[in-house]
């Protein structure tokens, strides 16, 4: 329980300041973004201008990388904004199937069986509606990222035992040697080189201590990965950060 502790407030003091560097960040990257889409529309209307493709290449290059580090700010202030939680009695087999409409249309451009066993009269929880779908989000997208195309991914839930219920999410994607398995909850531990942000995952681990609850990770290099999320029936206790 210790070495949890010391985990859980490395991690909310690295949120912290993370987020104040992102907020920072964020006013001179829209100063970026404006100018740059201020150069593309003056090329775009410019017909005679020189080198025109050239040009329209390296700023579209500009407005690109724009996105990615904004993409990385706003999950970045997603940490600070954990903290105000808004817990709600709650079906987690309907927070499943909200999330999966996110997913279907590259599930079936992908060819990606996704297979769901949700328990029937599973009992309610008393969450976060918002925070477990953006749980649920992060770890499905790490398991079609980690399946080939017309891989499987499947979803199941259970009444885990007298206080919590629990779902799984398993793919029989590329998986994890024990090297990496050991850093994937640190912050910006990503094995996505050029597009992996490294913060799905401290996200969700942080998320799910938040609402009371726990996650186990099972991992085979080749095979595929399952991550179990638990979660309390009853309303989680909060402690100060
Ligand atoms: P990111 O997805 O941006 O890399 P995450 O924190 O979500 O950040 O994940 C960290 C790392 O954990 C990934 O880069 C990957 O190496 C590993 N990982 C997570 N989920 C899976 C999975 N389902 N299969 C294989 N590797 C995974």
């Amino acid at each position: 329980a210790f070495r949890e502790m010391q985990h859980h407030h490395k991690l909310s003091s690295i949120g912290r300041l993370a987020a104040g560097v992102a907020h920072e960040i964020n006013n001179p990257l829209a100063i970026i973004n404006e100018k740059a889409g201020l150069m593309k529309d003056i090329i775009e209307h410019t017909p005679d201008f020189p080198k025109r493709e050239k040009f329209l290449a390296l700023v579209q290059a500009i407005l690109q990388s724009v996105d990615r580090c904004r993409n990385i700010t706003h999950r970045l202030l997603g940490f600070a904004r954990r903290m105000d939680v808004q817990i709600e009695v709650l079906d987690l087999n309907d927070v499943i199937g909200e999330v999966l409409g996110f997913l279907e249309k590259e599930a079936l451009y992908r060819n990606i069986d996704l297979r769901l066993q949700l328990a029937e009269n599973l009992p309610r929880i008393a969450s976060d509606r918002g925070q477990l779908q953006q749980v649920l989000l992060n770890i499905l997208n790490n398991a079609f990222a980690a399946v080939d195309d017309g891989g499987i991914v499947s979803i199941t839930t259970w009444d885990a035992d007298l206080d919590r219920v629990a779902v799984s999410i398993q793919d029989n994607g590329h998986g994890m040697n024990q090297e990496t398995l050991k850093h994937i909850f640190e912050p910006f531990f990503t094995t996505k080189k050029g597009y992996g942000t490294g913060l799905g995952l401290p996200i969700t681990y942080g998320i799910v201590k938040k609402l009371g609850g726990c996650i186990e990770v099972q991992s085979e290099e080749g095979r595929g990965t399952t991550f179990t999320v638990y979660l309390p029936k009853k309303p989680p206790e909060f402690t100060k950060e």
